[in-house]
């Protein structure tokens, strides 16, 4: 097992990594931009790096000074987290020809899955199922463009190869705005992600966002760890995960589940990783693959008793999964809010000192942040400054829960989002299960004051 690791991230989640590394008696060198000087978790790591000024593209994306620090503390692998450089293969590489192990999947299993066509095609190969559309990217030929089109049915989406984060995409819905949309989504494609490539999907009206974790080690051997229900999300941002899914018919989401597992075999897949999938009329539709931790998965955790962070740390390290698939079990129910400093219905990130911050307790609530009373929420970075996460035996339970937990949480001195998850947590739909991708946003825009 390695003796240090340098955690290439900042916030929740750097903290999240520094406690998986202690309980494993691991070392931590924390790397922090000018702005996070005086967070806690930064005196609470072993080593402490500044890495640059604040903008992240000078600091938690400054290459050579990450591998730098990692240099000089003689860390032996480097855990990215989410966001920042943790989707970028040619960090990894960089990381691995440095001659650390990065936590996560090698570079050229990023790389695949880092552009959506590719992607798509391996996951076809492997008997995913994928949602109905062109055959790769799409030609310049405009008339097959057209035919393609026809033959998938209108509405269509073009999505950009190269994109992410809710980016590049353009939904049709006649052939007569077809043209224009798949060249302004080219054209901006190549200006954002450096390739114009575009192709076209089916656009399902109205899905539900379910997603499958899995783990693999460098043995050859990969599970699924469960689902998780990401619907509630405005702009493409999620805002409140469960596990699992509701009124989903489990030997449904086993079949997907087994077949996520599969191809994680199929392509040597090594660490954590999240395939996601739109779900409508009882089908599942991959979209794509994320190859990283993600900031939901700690409802995996609370449901299958499994800590997601140590092991992609143990696959880094080379140990084999210390259970199969049959030894996984999912049990209870989880939710997730996440506390966004923001204005809760505009939305307008709200940085400063938090002046009083008190989080909730109690049976089967956990809460991940690295905030306190005091504790100053630079503007630089996302709103995302926590997460309550709750368990119950049943949904009832965790709702029941969740609704305490609000209820107790005191954050003084910038907005929060808290007030907003409180009404979501006794509306009728959320509560009744299973409401799609747009609810939130429907939900919003009745509830506008
Ligand atoms: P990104 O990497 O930018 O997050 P995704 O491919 O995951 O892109 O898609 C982001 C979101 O866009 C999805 O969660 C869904 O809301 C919407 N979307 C993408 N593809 C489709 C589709 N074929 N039909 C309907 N909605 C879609």
């Amino acid at each position: 097992m390695f003796k240090k690791i340098l955690i290439a991230n900042r916030g929740e989640i750097a903290l999240r990594i520094q406690r998986a590394c202690r309980e494993m008696g691991i070392q931590t060198v924390t790397v922090y931009s000018e702005a996070d000087r005086d967070a806690k978790y930064v005196k609470l790591a072993d080593e402490a790096v500044c890495i640059g000024p604040p903008p992240s593209t000078h600091s938690y994306l400054n290459m050579p000074a990450i591998i730098a620090a990692a240099e000089v503390t003689d860390a032996e692998a480097i855990h990215p987290g989410y966001g920042f450089l943790s989707e970028n293969a040619d960090f990894a590489e960089r990381v691995e020809r440095s001659g650390f192990a990065f936590i996560g999947p090698t570079p050229e299993s990023i790389r695949l899955m880092g552009d959506k066509v590719s992607a798509k095609q391996t996951m076809l190969r492997s008997g995913v199922p994928c949602v109905p559309g062109s055959d790769g990217a799409l030609p310049e030929d405009a008339k097959e463009v057209v035919r393609t089109a026809k033959a998938i049915g209108y509405p269509v989406i073009i999505k950009a190869a190269g994109g992410g984060g809710g980016r590049g995409m353009r939904v049709v819905h006649t052939e007569a705005a077809l043209q224009h949309a798949v060249q302004t989504t080219r054209t901006e494609a190549g200006a954002a992600f450096g390739n114009p490539a575009v192709y076209m999907e089916k656009f399902l009206e109205n899905p539900r966002h379910v997603e499958i974790q899995v783990l693999a080690d460098t043995h050859r051997n990969a599970v699924w760890l469960g689902e998780r229900d990401c619907s509630m999300q405005r702009r493409h941002q999620k805002i409140i995960e469960e596990a699992p899914a509701p009124g989903i018919a489990r030997r449904v989401i086993e079949r997907i589940g087994d077949r996520c597992a599969g191809a994680c075999k199929k392509i040597g897949y090594r660490g954590a990783g999240t395939f996601e999938f739109l779900y409508q009329d009882g089908e599942f539709f991959f979209i794509e693959m994320n190859t990283r931790v993600q900031v939901e998965h700690p409802v995996t955790e609370m449901v299958t008793g499994i800590d997601i962070v140590q092991q992609q740390i143990r696959v880094a390290a080379g140990e084999k999964l210390p259970f199969g698939q049959r030894q996984v079990q999912m049990r209870g129910h989880a939710i997730e809010c996440r506390i966004n400093a923001e204005d809760p219905y505009r939305f307008t990130p709200s940085p400063g000192r938090i002046t009083m911050w008190h989080a909730p307790g109690g049976p089967g609530v956990r809460v991940d942040s690295h905030a306190y009373s005091n504790y100053f929420v630079p503007p630089h970075y996302d709103s995302m400054i926590g997460k309550i996460i709750v368990y119950g035996d049943s949904r009832e339970q965790a709702l029941a829960r969740m609704r305490i937990a609000l209820s107790e949480m005191v954050v003084e001195g910038i907005q929060t989002n808290i007030p907003l998850h409180r009404e979501l947590m006794l509306d009728a739909k959320f509560i009744e299960g299973g409401t799609s991708i747009h609810y939130l946003e429907d939900w919003l825009n009745q509830h506008r004051r």
